[in-house]
């Protein structure tokens, strides 16, 4: 195992407006400390949980298709 991307946060407790605690982590993409809700499950981490939150993920997808699609075109010659 090297030191290939960033390292997962440990999970931390917020305090919701409402009182009520929850386990929270930092996302290693926006920097942003959110609720483990925000994260998606993943297999691949030992926490069960990604290391970047739920709206990096998205974004990071839609770049990702915009740049396939981008590229496709390109191949495809106009
Ligand atoms: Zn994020």
């Amino acid at each position: 195992m090297g030191l290939r991307g960033p390292a997962p946060r440990p999970i931390v407790r917020i305090e919701a407006l409402n009182g009520e605690v929850r386990n929270a982590k930092e996302c290693t993409v926006c920097g942003i400390i959110k609720s483990l809700d925000s994260f998606h499950r993943t297999t691949s981490h030992s926490s069960g949980r990604a290391t970047q939150c739920g709206s990096c993920y998205n974004e990071r997808r839609r770049n990702y298709y915009r740049e396939y699609n981008r590229t496709r075109r390109k191949q495809k010659g106009a």
